[in-house]
């Protein structure tokens, strides 16, 4: 389960959370001060994808001259 970041309108303090994906703030709560006015922040997640990063070496190149 991905690891959401959360800003609370309140207080102004952050707190992380387990979520499945797609779910929402509903029913969360402020560690701090146990409002339920919190916002979504973007995950680190979300932030190191797009920065060049490629799974798997990148360039498509199939192992080969192993046996022949
Ligand atoms: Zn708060």
């Amino acid at each position: 389960m991905p690891l959401y970041e959360y800003h609370c309108a309140g207080c102004g303090s952050r707190f992380e959370v387990l979520q499945r994906v797609g779910q929402g703030s509903e029913g969360l709560e402020c560690p701090a001060c146990g409002t339920t006015d919190v916002e979504k922040e973007f995950s680190t997640f979300a932030g190191s994808v797009g920065g060049g990063v490629s799974f798997g070496g990148g360039g498509g190149c199939p192992p080969r001259g192993g046996f022949t």
